[in-house]
């Protein structure tokens, strides 16, 4: 790690040192946000061209005579002639605490009107990834406060689950979700020792921006806004800015796990960066294969998502957890890009249509949704309410889907059923309501011990929510006692069955 800083910063002495003999070039065209420049031998590959106007570019194409740089920000005054000059810059962004509660370009320059960002660095957006050596496997939980997902879909700190749906699934709301549930988690762990807060990144790609708008307000109304930092190239922005904004957000995210701190980074989203790679490959005439992609378009996304990590102890402990965002067309998981990426990551929550528009919201299909390492970081009270659920609720939707056929089931059949009804119920989830994790633990352990089994189906959600609202009123310390002691005790399961019963008493 160290030495692959120390290479990094040597090469940038190297060039600073080299760029004292500066060169400049002239501008030879410029078409759809792509400078041709020659005279610029100096230019190595990401560097940072400056061009009139304040402009910036970055340097994509090396040629022997000419430069191609792709532009960032307004380039409409940017034309034939001018000069463009080399700052011996590797592309880089501020970082540090001094971002958080911000919402920043994709170079760092603040967006929201709060004056100049206090940053104690800058990092480049592009940096190799921690090799095997520092890093160390999930051990320790990232509490979304979606019941499913932490259930039955755990993640872990320094883990990459990718969330992939088809449009207006609920992709965003899950990340969000999460992110509000670390502001909640950060604020309630403030004052206690050993808290290890998460600061969040949200890196917003090619959406609307009123879109963007309406989810910063959202983190501002959760009060979650002054853990995250907000990195925003909306769709009104060239390709070059959507093309660089991840690695940008992810820059700043690596500060905080070198530091050794917890940060969790989602990318909404990669569908509209590939396009906007592809749409750059294109105009820099670089040979397309699948779909019209670039052929290094997989690498573009393996370089990025291999930069979340759990690192070691001697490495300072630090992570950063990646949740990628993945639009599909018509569901269709096989196509190049979610394959890629599913392939890249540790597993994905996969939101289905149909299942939102049922009226199952989180619209989670539990069959194809994996998280391939998060179990190892389950909570074990947790582990031990909901092993078996995954199990139950596939047995249940393969009985549902042979039952509709026919009328008379045995017992054992609609008893499977009919739990497998109330757990569908039971995991629909509010988006902006996280659960806190005793709350999960108590609500898993009423469905496991049958105490939801007499009460029609329909009025699941009633009996849920009056079970929060009669547990965080009356036994709110049993939920904390059954968090510190990390797994249910006899002595605990027998208080959290006298509570149960006491509640089901008060519920009919
Ligand atoms: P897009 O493809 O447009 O980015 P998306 O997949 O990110 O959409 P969201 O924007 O998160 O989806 O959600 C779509 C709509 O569904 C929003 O209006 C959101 O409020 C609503 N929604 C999401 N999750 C839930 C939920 N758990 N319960 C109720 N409504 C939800
Ligand atoms: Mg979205």
């Amino acid at each position: 790690m160290n030495e692959i800083l120390k290479d990094i910063e040597a090469h940038i002495k190297r060039i600073e040192n080299d760029s004292k003999k500066s060169s400049i070039g002239t501008i030879i065209s410029v078409a759809d946000g792509v400078a041709r420049v020659s005279g610029l031998r100096e230019a190595m590959y990401n560097e940072m061209i400056a061009f009139e106007g304040g402009v910036y570019g970055i340097a994509l194409n090396l040629g022997e005579d000419e430069v191609s740089c792709v532009l960032m920000g307004d380039v409409s005054h940017i034309k034939e002639g001018q000069t463009a000059q080399t700052t011996g810059k590797l592309l880089s962004v501020p970082v540090g605490m001094g971002l958080l509660g911000r919402v920043v370009d994709v170079l760092g320059n603040p967006l929201d009107g709060k004056g100049a960002i206090e940053s104690v660095a800058t990092y480049p957006v592009e940096k190799i990834a921690p090799g095997i050596l520092p890093r160390k496997s999930v051990d320790q939980p990232l509490q979304t406060g979606i019941l499913a997902v932490d259930s039955m879909i755990p993640i872990g700190r320094g883990q990459r689950e990718l969330i992939i749906g088809d449009r207006g699934t609920g992709k965003t709301s899950v990340a969000i979700d999460t992110i509000i549930n670390q502001a909640r988690l950060n604020e309630e762990g403030k004052n206690k020792p050993d808290f290890r807060p998460v600061y969040s990144i949200y890196v917003a790609i090619g959406q609307k921006n009123s879109k963007i708008a309406r989810t910063i307000q959202l983190l501002e109304e959760k009060n979650a806004l002054k853990y995250t930092i907000v990195v925003a190239a909306s769709a009104a922005e060239n390709a070059s800015s959507l093309y660089i904004a991840p690695y940008a957000g992810c820059a700043m995210g690596e500060w905080f796990m070198e530091n050794g701190m917890d940060a969790l980074i989602v990318y909404d989203d990669l569908s509209k960066h590939a396009a906007a790679y592809r749409q750059i490959s294109l105009i820099l005439k670089r040979p397309s294969g699948r779909e019209a992609y670039p052929g290094d378009v997989f690498y573009l996304h393996s370089r990025l998502l291999e930069r979340a990590a759990r690192l070691n102890k001697e490495n300072g402990g630090g992570s950063l957890t990646a949740l990628p965002i993945i639009e599909t067309q018509a569901g269709d998981i096989s196509a190049y890009i979610p394959t890629n990426v599913i392939s890249i990551t540790d597993g994905q929550i996969f939101l289905e249509t149909d299942l939102f528009n049922q009226g199952v919201r989180p619209a989670i299909a539990v069959g194809v949704s994996v998280s391939r390492v998060g179990s190892a970081a389950q909570l074990k009270a947790l582990k031990q309410v909901s092993s078996t659920l995954k199990g139950e609720y596939s047995q249940y939707k393969e009985l549902a889907a042979f039952a509709q056929f026919g009328s008379d089931l045995d017992a054992r059949t609609k008893e499977i059923i009919g739990r497998g009804d109330r757990l569908v119920e039971l995991l629909k989830q509010n988006n902006n309501s996280p659960l806190s994790l005793g709350m999960e633990i108590a609500i898993l352990y009423a469905y496991q011990n049958n105490f939801l089994d007499d009460i029609p189906v329909k009025k699941i959600m009633e009996a849920v929510q009056s079970f929060k609202n009669y547990f965080e009123a009356r036994f709110a310390g049993l939920l904390e006692d059954v968090v510190a002691n990390k797994m249910l005790s006899d002595e605990l399961k027998s208080k959290l069955g006298g509570a149960c019963a006491e509640w089901r008493k008060s519920f009919n």
